[in-house]
């Protein structure tokens, strides 16, 4: 079993102190408690430091398995959701290109930059967009692509995409999304309204159908039509 995040101290995560790294441990058993096996996705969760994503007055609790606000309406979602999707997304394979809908804070982006090739992420507010590119910058992560639009739209140019994650609710599955899914790839993504919603795993087999399977209740922003400023 790799468990690289039980190595204290870690050296990655070096000059944020003891505690720190004492409480993303306490996390990390969380979510093992929860029912998170793959070692790639635990690991990813330790070592992304989830406090450079939130607000400064809140980073006492970014360690929290909870959702907490970046502001502008929008949330960052619980650790547990994070690695739950991820996890159902790589299904422990190799995955080169992922494409996600909902950059927001960019946590997630960063969780799947670690174990992907490339990361595509779309974002249709700016403000917020641009505040995780800055993020990304300062942790390095070169392989994020980002793009300020409306992810109903998916991004053409750079499909089919080996796995799509989406990060807010739409009514039901787009299509173009599903269109920009390579054969055998795997899409990530909740779906209902307000009051309701749950977390679909669609699978596209080799004859392009899709395979649909319900995975957990769940509460997610809406997924908006176009873009905000
Ligand atoms: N993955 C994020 C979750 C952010 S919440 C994280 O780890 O923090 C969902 C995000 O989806 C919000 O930032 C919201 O603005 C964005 N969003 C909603 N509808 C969208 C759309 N049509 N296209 C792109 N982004 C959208």
């Amino acid at each position: 079993m790799i468990q690289s995040y039980a190595k204290t101290p870690d050296p990655r995560i070096v000059g944020i102190g003891m505690t720190s790294q004492r409480t993303r441990e306490r996390l990390i058993r969380r979510l093992e408690a929860e029912g998170i096996k793959d070692p790639r996705v635990l690991d990813a969760i330790f070592t992304v430091p989830r406090h450079l994503f939130v607000d400064e007055a809140l980073s006492h609790r970014a360690y929290e398995d909870t959702a907490l606000p970046i502001g502008l309406g929008q949330t960052i979602s619980q650790p547990y959701i994070v690695a739950r999707m991820t996890e159902v997304l790589l299904a422990g394979k190799q995955v080169n290109s992922v494409l996600e809908v909902g950059t927001g804070c960019g946590y997630q982006t960063a969780v799947l930059s670690g174990m992907v090739q490339k990361v595509y992420s779309i974002e249709r507010i700016k403000p917020l967009q641009e505040r995780a590119r800055e993020r990304f910058r300062q942790l390095r992560l070169n392989n994020v692509f980002l793009r300020h639009g409306d992810g109903f739209e998916g991004w053409g140019a750079q499909a089919p995409f080996d796995a799509i994650l989406v990060t807010a609710a739409p009514p039901s599955v787009p299509q173009t999304l599903f269109d920009q899914l390579r054969c055998g790839g795997r899409m990530v993504i909740p779906v209902g309204d307000d009051d309701s919603q749950v977390l679909l795993l669609i699978t596209k087999d080799e004859q392009g159908r899709p395979q649909r399977q319900v995975l957990d209740p769940v509460r997610f922003v809406p997924m908006l039509q176009g873009i905000g400023n």
